[in-house]
């Protein structure tokens, strides 16, 4: 491989180079008749890489020959991480790699992490793979939230293959490129600052750290540097994208499943995706991880765990600030996430300004969302009590649907008429009465309350049931499945993009399936 003409966007490796003795230079494995599936060509297109490299063998010449300077400087990287709130020393990429950092054309930058790539010292005896369905899993619910406009870490391709791995059953390894501004974890920060108390000489461990913390400002925190105390000014703006990040899982839904201090990002953005799932109905203390017995990461815990999190980052800081200071930039957390949290839903019912009335509606509607479910279209009340519809048995209402049915209307009579799908018609009324009162009060006309409503919530999310789907499909080599749910959840404003069978709410069988962690 070359790097051909002015075009192409330049390759760097300033993570192994600045920090080479926090790094395994490691080259993937090759895998059994590889086959590069997906691509994500926005993606590709965005960072300019070329488009050679889509041809098969061209493109597994690069990750898998010896010789390819595309893989020369490719890294696992060490860290450790909080996992279910115990420390572990020994993580790492246990079977990812660091292939290339990419400058675009753009000048903006972009890990290429190679997920699946083989075995590292820090595969603790597992097989450094991932399965198709992990893969699938990470790669729609990437691009899911990225086009919710989540930050998220992103999918650039996709690769299949036919070697076997063995998991709960037997099934077929996959290879995926992610992008992400860099790889840098919570548990990367709290490795090295550990390290200099665990028996390691506290000089180089000191050492170590300095050198990271370093690397973080320069490359990705350069606005810091200029900052009284640039450390401090860092974890700041951690704080600040770690809250916005996680306002956003609950404005739409999202349960991440594992935050695991080793599976937060450094720039707010979601990141390694695991038994992650929207909720269907709306369900407060959702777990979305079979594995996770006490609920630690359920649904609602998710902004304590955010700030618990941030805590055992900011342990790291500690040899470069005062604790006092340290506590007023943890402190910024939890108003900020409100702020970005109420700002958000309220947007999401067409409204700009957070006043207690737009609060207070806001709440009524959460309520209504938990007040059970009524009729369906064509059923009377009877009929549901008496034989109830597979869709109308939830206690709570769908989440996601209940928003979406606020949208496209043409005047506040067609609002109300949605009185019909609720069990409790009072409770309706008086959020009806708020909403209708703190929409006048807030001067906001009709249709542009509805235009906006359009943009904020979504036809189509990640559900479970599709995915699995999906996943069945792939297995049989079939990915139309895969590419038609992808392009539903690519574009979920845009009307003309909903595919009715990805936009409906599952039946109850399929409601809130929780999975292991397994991948
Ligand atoms: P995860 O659950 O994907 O966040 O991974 C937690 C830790 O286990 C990380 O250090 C991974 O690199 C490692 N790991 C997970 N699965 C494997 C595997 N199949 N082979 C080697 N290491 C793995
Ligand atoms: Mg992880």
């Amino acid at each position: 491989m070359k790097q051909q003409g002015l075009r192409h966007p330049r390759l760097l490796h300033t993570y192994a180079d600045a920090l080479s003795e926090l790094i395994t230079p490691i080259k993937p494995t090759p895998v059994y008749q590889p086959q590069l599936q997906v691509i994500n060509h926005d993606l590709w297109d965005a960072m300019g890489l070329p488009q050679e490299w889509q041809v098969n063998d061209t493109f597994m010449a690069l990750l898998f020959d010896r010789d390819s300077t595309f893989t020369e400087h490719s890294v696992a990287q060490k860290y450790g991480g909080h996992q279910f709130g115990q420390w572990n020393p020994q993580l790492g990429d246990g079977r990812g790699l660091l292939l290339t950092e990419v400058e675009a054309l753009d000048g903006t930058r972009h890990d290429l992490h190679l997920k699946g790539a083989g075995p590292t010292p820090y595969s603790r005896h597992a097989d450094g793979r991932a399965v198709l369905r992990s893969t699938i899993r990470e790669y729609l619910a990437s691009e899911a939230l990225h086009h919710l406009h989540i930050p998220t870490s992103r999918a650039l391709c996709l690769i299949s293959s036919s070697e076997p791995v063995y998991r709960e059953t037997l099934e077929k390894a996959a290879l995926m490129i992610r992008t992400a501004p860099s790889h840098l974890r919570f548990g990367h920060f709290e490795y090295f600052y550990h390290d200099r108390e665990s028996g390691s000489d506290p000089e180089v461990a000191t050492d170590k750290l300095n050198q990271l913390m370093q690397y973080a400002l320069t490359e990705h925190f350069p606005e810091a540097l200029a900052s009284d105390n640039p450390h401090l000014s860092m974890l700041s703006s951690i704080v600040q994208d770690t809250a916005r990040l996680i306002a956003k899982w609950q404005v739409y839904g999202f349960n991440h499943g594992v935050m695991n201090t080793d599976n937060m990002s450094i720039h707010g953005i979601t990141f390694d995706y695991g038994p992650y799932a929207f909720f269907d109905d709306f369900e407060p203390h959702y777990v979305c991880n079979k594995s996770d017995h006490q609920g630690r990461y359920r649904f609602s815990q998710q902004p304590s765990i955010g700030l618990w999190n941030l805590n055992a980052l900011a342990q790291a800081f500690r040899p470069f600030a005062k604790i006092e200071d340290i506590t007023k930039v943890l402190d910024q957390y939890e108003p900020a996430l409100v702020e970005h949290y109420h700002a958000m839903m309220l947007k999401r019912f067409g409204l700009s300004e957070v006043t207690d009335g737009a609060l207070a509606m806001m709440a009524l509607f959460m309520k209504l969302l938990q007040s059970g479910q009524g009729a369906q279209s064509g059923q009377t009340h009877v009929q549901q009590l008496d034989q109830p519809d597979e869709q109308a048995t939830g206690i709570n209402r769908d989440y996601h649907i209940s928003f979406r049915q606020l949208c496209g209307h043409t005047d506040w009579d067609e609002i109300a008429q949605l009185r019909d799908n609720y069990l409790d018609i009072a409770l309706f009324d008086q959020w009806f009465a708020a909403y209708r009162t703190e929409a006048e009060a807030q001067n906001v006309a009709f249709v542009t309350m509805q235009t906006n409503m359009n943009l904020a919530n979504p036809h189509t999310v990640l559900r479970n049931h599709h995915a699995q789907a999906v996943i069945e499909a792939a297995e049989q080599g079939d990915y139309s499945l895969f590419h038609a749910y992808l392009s539903a959840l690519s574009d979920p404003f845009n009307e003309a993009s909903k595919i009715e069978r990805f936009a409906a709410p599952p039946v109850a069988t399929d409601k809130g399936i929780a999975l292991s962690c397994s991948s």
